[in-house]
Formats: C-alpha cells, sequence, structure tokens
C-alpha cells in the first residue's frame, strides 16, 4: 500500500509574525520556517502505518520554493522513502495547491493520502477537502485515529460535540488533526540517510496544472495590540468597573 503525504512549509510555530509595511502580507525575510505542525502528524501516522506492515510506500509531496526540499529532507528522516517537490514561487490558492497534488495522486496513484487539517500560516483548512472533491475520493477530515481494514479505513474524526468514527474505501484521503499521534523527532543516522534518498522536482507545467488564483489578498493586519490590565482592590470595585466602564453586566 503506497501512502501519499503532503506537507506545507511555513513559518515555524514558535515564530511571532511581523506583518509587512505596506500590509500586503506577512514579512517572511530572516523567518525561521519549518514544516506545517499538522503535515508533521501526517508523516508520523504513515510512518507508523509503515511500522505496522501496512503501507510498503510513504511518499511525500510538498509544493512551494526551491527551499521546501528542506522540509521534504525533514519528511525523509523522519521516514518517508521518496519525495517529490512541486516548485513554484507563486502565492497559490488552496485551490491551486488541491489541483497540483491531484496530478500527483493521478501519478503516483496512492492508496491513502494524509494531509494536516490546516496550514497554520493561511488557516485555510480546505486542501484535503479540495483534493478529494477533485478525485473523487472518500475523505476523513479532522482525524484522531486511523485504522486500516481490508480495503477500507476507519476514521475517528473530531467534531465539536464528540468524535465520530467513519469508514471509508479506499483510495481515501485523511486530514490530521492535532491527537492522532505524537511526532517523533527524527535522529543522527536517520537524517544521515535521508540525504540519499530521492527527491524528485517538477514544475505545474511539466504536470500540466493551470494554477492562475481566483482569489487575491488584499490587506493583512497584525490583531489589535491589547491594553494593559488593572489590579482592583475588592469585589465591589470590580463591580463597578464591570458595571460602569466595560457595561458588560
Ligand atoms: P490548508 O488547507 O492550506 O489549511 O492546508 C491543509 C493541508 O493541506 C496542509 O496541512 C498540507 O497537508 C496540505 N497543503 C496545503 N498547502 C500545501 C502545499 N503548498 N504543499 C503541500 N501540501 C500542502
Amino acid at each position: 500500500m503506497r501512502v501519499l503525504v503532503a506537507i506545507k512549509r511555513v513559518v515555524d510555530y514558535n515564530v511571532k509574525v511581523r506583518i509587512k509595511t505596506d500590509n500586503s502580507g506577512v514579512d517572511l525575510a530572516n523567518v525561521k520556517m519549518s514544516m506545517n505542525p499538522f503535515c508533521e502528524i501526517a508523516v508520523e501516522e504513515a510512518v507508523r502505518l509503515k511500522e505496522k506492515g501496512i503501507a510498503t510506500e510513504i511518499v511525500v509531496v510538498s509544493v512551494g520554493p526551491s527551499l521546501a526540499q528542506e522540509q521534504l529532507r525533514t519528511a525523509l528522516a523522519l521516514g518517508a522513502d521518496r519525495a517529490i517537490l512541486v516548485e513554484s514561487d507563486e502565492d497559490l490558492s488552496s485551490l491551486a495547491v488541491a489541483r497540483l497534488l491531484k496530478a500527483i495522486v493521478d501519478k503516483e496513484q496512492p492508496h491513502i493520502v494524509i494531509l494536516g487539517k490546516q496550514a497554520i500560516d493561511s488557516d485555510n483548512n480546505q486542501t484535503g477537502q479540495m483534493l478529494a472533491a477533485l478525485t473523487g475520493y472518500a475523505q476523513g477530515t479532522f482525524a484522531s485515529r486511523v485504522d486500516v481494514a481490508g480495503d477500507k479505513v476507519n476514521v475517528t474524526r473530531e467534531t465539536d460535540g464528540g468524535l465520530q468514527t467513519v469508514a471509508l474505501n479506499l483510495p481515501a484521503i485523511v486530514t490530521a488533526d492535532l491527537r492522532l499521534n505524537e511526532p517523533r523527532y527524527a535522529s543522527l543516522p536517520n537524517i544521515m540517510k535521508a540525504k540519499k534518498k530521492p527527491v524528485e522536482m517538477v514544475t505545474a507545467n511539466s504536470l500540466g496544472v493551470l494554477t492562475t488564483s481566483t482569489v487575491k489578498t488584499l490587506r493583512v493586519e497584525a490583531p489589535a495590540v491589547r491594553s494593559a490590565g488593572v489590579k482592583v482592590g475588592s469585589v465591589a470595585e470590580l463591580v463597578e468597573k464591570l458595571k460602569n466602564e466595560a457595561r458588560v453586566i
């Protein structure tokens, strides 16, 4: 069974992002970039499927700049077998990324495609769903448990009110939620071994995919700066402030 995992290069989750002075986007100059945390969970799940003897090959794919090879190498060090970079310096919409991933799915014919539920830079939460629509594959989103059983995969989904388990016919798309697993760290020997694993480079053109965007970002703003809090001297003062200043009671 072949598992395809889509990983995105994003600003590291520890970085406090700065907005460009013209409000056109986030300033990426000299900013640490990493694999999207939900994609790390997706890679870990694929590696666990291989360790259980269910998956036989893990292919990781990223759409992004040449530097995204760094994140692909990390995935190879974590246990993926080979990688594909769809090289693009454009600011691609989710639909364009989903179309490119569909071209890779057509080529690779995976049984399961695992994506993160969300990329922490754009917070779109739509690429997996769009890929499912484009491929016609069944989808199990927000997965907190994945069990492959014969020609089906049972996915337990995190919903607002609890958990829902669905059985999907293979091939299927799964998007990883936070509680699916705890990703491992890459060991030094595996980082060294990953340098020798194959990374194939392709372009949108060579895949025959049009990436013209239907969405344009108009403006990006940082959250409003919160004013400092005050310490009240008594419960009576607190009630007075809630009533007359905040007007919430
Ligand atoms: P999003 O819909 O943008 O929130 O992203 C959800 C998931 O789709 C991510 O966690 C990745 O698994 C996948 N994805 C989004 N953008 C890319 C990309 N440029 N390259 C590879 N995978 C991506």
